[in-house]
């Protein structure tokens, strides 16, 4: 299984987790040393060619991918009437784009063995919107669109995809925020605290096993009731 940016944050813990259930588990990585454990393939999932490079050696040493979690996504943050051209596409172009590139190509195997599990990290944010978000958000809004056309072009062959879309998780993107926006947040959460990336993890792996396998097509939220009725 191949999980993008597995390297740190929600994606460390997705690839933890299947490691610990005795899965051969590739991460992607851009700089610095992968982490220990799994197969680290350097990547920038914004450069095709990178994602062709790192598929090509995950199949030489691991064989073709079955399970693909598209997980890498970054945020950068700007009132729309301050957002420039680059900051919104460059988000879109990582979240979306880039999602897009590493699907297309796990489709290719997953089509000729007929069979595959593909799972998208979204955001609460996707749906319910958020201010100095619209890059991002839109981005995550599309990867639902993308899914659900992704569940009819390939359910047929036995592959599922699903959109897990967390609320707020601790991890360095939301150690971003300040103090004041971390208890804002809080406040709206149902579950009154932030998720673990352990707790997004484990709705991964159910998606990914043989008791999901009637799936396909969902949006699962690990939001702590934040986002109900999106
Ligand atoms: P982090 O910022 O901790 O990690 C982001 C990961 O994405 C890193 O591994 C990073 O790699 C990778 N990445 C970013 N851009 C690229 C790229 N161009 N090519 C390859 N890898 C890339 O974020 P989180 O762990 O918090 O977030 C993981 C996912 O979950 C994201 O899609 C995020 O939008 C989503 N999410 C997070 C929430 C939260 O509250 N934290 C809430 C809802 C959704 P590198 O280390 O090389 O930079």
């Amino acid at each position: 299984m191949l999980v993008t940016g597995g390297n740190r944050g929600i994606g460390l813990a997705i690839a933890r987790a299947f490691a610990e259930a005795g899965d051969k588990v590739a991460v992607t990585y851009r700089s610095g040393e992968p982490p220990e454990g799994f197969l680290g393939v350097k990547c920038d999932i914004t450069e095709p060619e990178q994602v062709e490079q790192a598929y090509k050696e995950i199949e030489e040493k691991q064989g073709a991918v079955e399970v693909l979690v598209a997980n890498a996504g970054v945020t950068r943050d700007q009132l729309l009437l301050r957002m420039s051209e680059e900051d919104f596409t460059s988000v879109v172009d990582t979240n979306l784009t880039g999602t897009y590139r590493v699907v297309k190509r796990a489709s290719r195997a997953m089509l000729r063995a007929r069979k595959g599990r593909i799972v998208l990290i979204s955001s609460v944010v996707g749906l319910m919107g958020q201010a100095g978000q619209a890059n991002y958000a839109a981005s995550k809004a599309g990867l639902v669109g993308f899914a659900r056309s992704l569940s009819r072009e390939l359910g047929s062959r036995n592959i599922t995809c699903n959109v897990v879309s967390p609320g707020f998780v601790d991890t360095d993107m939301t150690r971003a925020l300040t103090d004041e926006q971390r208890a804002d947040i809080v406040k709206q959460v149902p579950l009154g605290r932030y998720a673990t990336a352990e707790e997004v993890a484990s709705s991964v792996r159910f998606l990914a096993s043989d008791e999901a396998a009637y799936i396909t097509g969902a949006v699962i939220p690990v939001d702590g009731g934040l986002g109900m009725g999106h």
